[in-house]
C-alpha cells in the first residue's frame, strides 16, 4: 500500500499551497477537496490583499489556484475523505465514494465552515431568502431588500456587494461598532443604500414559502421591530472544520482548532494542518498560503526521514 507520499486534505490556500512546496521538494502528493479548488476564498466577491494581486474576484483565485497545481502535474481528487486509519506505517484516507488511498503522510488544510445564527426560521429559510454567500447568492435579491448580519470584514464586504443589486441594505451588528477594518468600515457611508443597525440582533427570520421579513431587538433597549426583506445574509465568523481531525484524536485548541508547533506538527506523527483549521492565520488567505507551505515543507522532511530508514 504506497498511493502517494502526502496526501493533502484540502485545496485552499493552505492545502494548494503545501501541495507545491511539497511536489517541489520531490513529493508524490495529492490534493483531495470536495468543493470548489481554492477553499473559501473562491467565494469572495473580491480580494484585494493578497500580494502581488491588487483585485481579483473568487472566481478568479479558485481558476488561478487550479492552474498552479496542474501546472505542477498535482493530482486534485474530487472526494471527500470519511475516516483516516493508521495501518503499516502509513495512513488510509477512507473516500465517501468508496475506495481509499495512502500516503506516509496527511496534511489537514480543511479549513472553517460559516457560523450559524442559531435563530427560528434560519434553517427553515437556508436556500430560501438565508445565505451565507453574497457573492454566490446575491443576483437572486436583484432590486429587493436584504439584511446582512455581522460586524466583520466579511459583513461588510457583503453589505457593499449587495448594495450594488438589492434596492436596499440593512446592516445589522451586535454591538455599537464593527470588528471590522476601518478602511472597510469608512466605505459604508459613501453608499447611501446601506442602512446601520446597530446593537441589534435578529430574533427571528419569519415568511411562508421564503423569507418576508426579519424581527430585531435592540440589546439596549428591548425594543424589537420588523424589517421587511426578503433575503438575509449571515456573515458571523466561522467554525474550524475539524470532523476528521476530531476522529483520528489529534488535540485541538479550547475553541476547536486544530493544535500545531511552529513547523504545522499536529499531536500525532506524520499529521500536519495548516489554514483556518489551526486558527494561527487570522483567517487571512495569505496566512493561510504561509501555513500551507511550512507543514508542506516539514511533511516532505519528515517522509524523506522515513525513507531513509527503510
Ligand atoms: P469575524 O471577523 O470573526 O467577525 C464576525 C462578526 O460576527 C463579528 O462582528 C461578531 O460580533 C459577529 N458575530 C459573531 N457571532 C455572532 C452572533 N451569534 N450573533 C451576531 N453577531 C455575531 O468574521 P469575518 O468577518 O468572517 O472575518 C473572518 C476573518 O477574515 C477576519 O480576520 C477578517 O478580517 C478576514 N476577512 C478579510 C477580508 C478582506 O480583507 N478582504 C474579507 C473577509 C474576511 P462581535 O464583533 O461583537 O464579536
Amino acid at each position: 500500500m504506497e498511493d502517494y507520499d502526502i496526501i493533502i486534505v484540502g485545496s485552499g490556500p493552505a492545502g494548494a499551497s503545501a501541495a507545491i512546496y511539497a511536489k517541489r521538494n520531490g513529493m508524490n502528493v495529492a490534493v483531495l477537496d470536495s468543493g470548489t479548488i481554492g477553499g473559501q476564498l473562491s467565494t469572495s466577491s473580491e480580494v484585494e490583499n493578497y500580494l502581488g494581486f491588487p483585485k481579483m474576484t473568487g472566481m478568479e483565485w479558485s481558476e488561478r489556484t487550479k492552474n498552479h497545481l496542474e501546472h505542477f502535474n498535482i493530482p486534485i481528487i474530487l472526494d471527500t475523505a470519511e475516516s483516516i486509519t493508521r495501518a503499516d506505517g502509513m495512513y488510509k484516507v477512507s473516500l465517501t465514494s468508496g475506495g481509499s488511498i495512502a500516503a506516509y503522510s496527511i496534511i489537514l488544510a480543511t479549513g472553517s465552515r460559516h457560523r450559524h445564527l442559531g435563530v427560528k426560521g434560519e434553517e427553515e429559510f437556508f436556500g430560501k431568502g438565508v445565505s451565507y454567500c453574497a457573492t454566490c447568492d446575491g443576483y437572486f435579491f436583484k432590486g429587493k431588500n436584504v439584511a446582512v448580519v455581522g460586524g466583520g470584514n466579511t459583513a461588510i464586504e457583503y453589505a457593499l456587494f449587495l448594495s450594488n443589486i438589492a434596492s436596499k441594505v440593512y446592516l445589522i451588528h451586535r454591538r455599537d461598532e464593527f470588528r471590522a477594518e476601518k478602511v472597510e468600515v469608512d466605505k459604508l457611508s459613501q453608499v447611501p443604500t446601506i442602512e446601520t443597525v446597530l446593537s441589534s440582533v435578529i430574533v427571528e427570520i419569519f415568511g411562508s414559502d421564503a423569507v418576508r421579513g426579519i424581527k430585531v431587538r435592540n440589546v439596549k433597549t428591548g425594543d424589537e421591530s420588523q424589517i421587511d426583506v426578503e433575503g438575509v445574509f449571515i456573515a458571523i465568523g466561522t467554525v474550524p472544520n475539524n470532523d476528521l481531525a476530531k476522529a483520528i484524536g489529534l488535540e485541538l485548541t479550547d475553541r476547536g482548532f486544530i493544535k500545531t508547533d511552529e513547523n504545522g506538527r499536529t499531536s500525532m506523527e506524520g499529521i500536519f494542518a495548516a489554514g483556518d483549521v489551526t486558527g494561527r492565520g487570522k483567517a487571512q488567505a495569505i496566512g493561510a498560503a504561509a501555513e500551507g507551505m511550512v507543514a508542506g515543507i516539514s511533511s516532505s522532511h519528515y517522509v524523506q526521514s522515513i525513507k531513509l530508514k527503510k
